[in-house]
């Protein structure tokens, strides 16, 4: 049996506004609303493991890419690595005149 929540008087079952104050009736349609908050959190606790796995699922699948990427890249790198190699040679010999002119 339900009550009044305002003044405690006995209702009945279909009964939506209390017929002694007058109040809606909050009937078994409130706490019918908490499952649904506990659903909610048991679908985000569902949903955090799943979503993680997801992440690492993509991770795996991009990370590969990414690597094929970079040895791509490096390829790459490799034939401008020849440019890089003059360049220090250059800087090697400013050095080495840089050093003699201290030198002296
Ligand atoms: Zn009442």
């Amino acid at each position: 049996m339900a009550f009044c929540q305002n003044c405690g008087k006995e209702l009945n079952p279909n009964q939506v506004v209390c017929l002694n104050c007058g109040v809606a009736v909050k009937t078994a349609q409130a706490p019918a609303k908490k499952p649904n908050g506990c659903l909610i959190a048991i679908i985000v606790a569902i949903s955090i493991p799943i979503a993680l796995f997801f992440i690492g699922l993509v991770s795996a699948i991009i990370l590969p890419q990414q690597e094929v990427a970079q040895t791509q890249s490096s390829t790459k790198q490799s034939v401008s690595s020849s440019k890089t190699n003059n360049s220090s040679r250059q800087k090697s010999i400013l050095a080495t005149i840089v050093d003699n002119a201290t030198q002296k």
